[in-house]
């Protein structure tokens, strides 16, 4: 879509919009179709980025120890617990900027991949930059889709990230496309960004070819220690004004919440709790994240 295109779906009425959102949304998902899924951090804090929402990052001090990259054993634990618990996607995400084909780390990541998706679960990882080796890697080794956000404008991205830009993000994409897995991808809003930010996020992501099969629209969770530590909470009318936008743009995308974590209408806002309520009366197909240990 154009960004008048959106502009000009956005500025309606809020009812307006809500309606042709809902009946968008009902030809694609007539059901309340709920998809559950664990999310593990198997490598955290102690990242090299300096993505100013992140508590992880070593920019800050946030209090988040570093911590080494799990064991297979101890990934496996957390992956059979998920499965018992009736999970059929296991998440596994990593704080750092990327993996490398040939790297210690990398050959580790794929073993565990290669074990977890042994578990009739789909599997999903968040590795940060890869390129079309490492997808293609990632992809044998039974990995079904992969989490990179653009976060936010192309304009705005250098206020929030200093380490990469946002074009060696759109760069990973389009290797993870390449692949053949699922791209899950979206953004945050409550940053401090403009209206005009929002939806020049929108627009990028919009017009990912195929697009994403996820799109997590996330509202910040404002970190202690980190730069945007004081920036005030985003609530209504413009998380739900964009929310329903999003629904409109994605009929036939995933929407996910999260537990335990600022993630659509969460990595922050009202939570799962507003999400079960959203489900009540706008059928949309669900993904529903447990985080184990974020
Ligand atoms: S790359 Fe990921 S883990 Fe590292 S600071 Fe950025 S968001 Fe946090």
């Amino acid at each position: 879509m154009t960004f008048r295109e959106l502009e000009d779906l956005y500025h309606q009425p809020l009812f307006d919009l809500i309606s042709q959102s809902r009946a968008v949304h009902l030809q694609y998902w007539r059901g309340e179709e709920v998809q559950r899924c664990s999310l593990l951090s198997i490598k955290t804090g102690g990242c090299s980025e300096d993505c100013a929402y992140c508590a992880q990052s070593a920019h800050y001090s946030t209090g988040v120890q570093r911590e080494e990259l799990l064991s297979l054993e101890d990934v496996m634990t957390a992956a059979h617990r998920a499965r018992s618990q009736g999970a059929t996607r296991f998440c596994m995400g990593a704080a750092w900027r990327g993996v490398r084909d040939g790297s210690e780390k990398f050959e580790r990541v794929l073993q565990i991949v290669r074990e977890v998706s042994q578990l009739d679960m789909e599997v999903c990882v968040t590795l940060g930059e890869i390129g079309a080796v490492e997808a293609r890697k990632l992809k044998a080794a039974g990995v079904t889709a992969y989490n990179h956000n653009i976060d936010t404008s192309p304009e705005f991205y250098p206020e929030i990230v200093s380490t990469h830009t946002f074009q060696d993000r759109l760069d990973t994409i389009a290797a993870v496309q390449e692949s053949g897995m699922s791209v899950c991808c979206g953004g945050i809003i409550g940053m401090g960004e403009s209206q005009t930010d929002r939806l020049r996020m929108l627009e990028v992501l919009s017009n990912f070819d195929p697009p994403p099969e996820s799109v997590p629209i996330n509202c910040l969770m404002a970190m202690p220690g980190t730069p945007l530590a004081d920036q005030p909470a985003r609530r209504w009318p413009i998380n739900r004004r964009s929310m329903f936008l999003s629904w409109f743009v994605w009929s036939q995308s995933h929407e996910s919440c999260c537990r335990k974590r600022e993630f659509v209408w969460r990595r922050g806002a009202p939570g799962f709790h507003a999400k079960a309520r959203h489900s009540a009366s706008l059928p949309v197909r669900i993904r529903f994240f447990t985080a184990t240990n974020f």
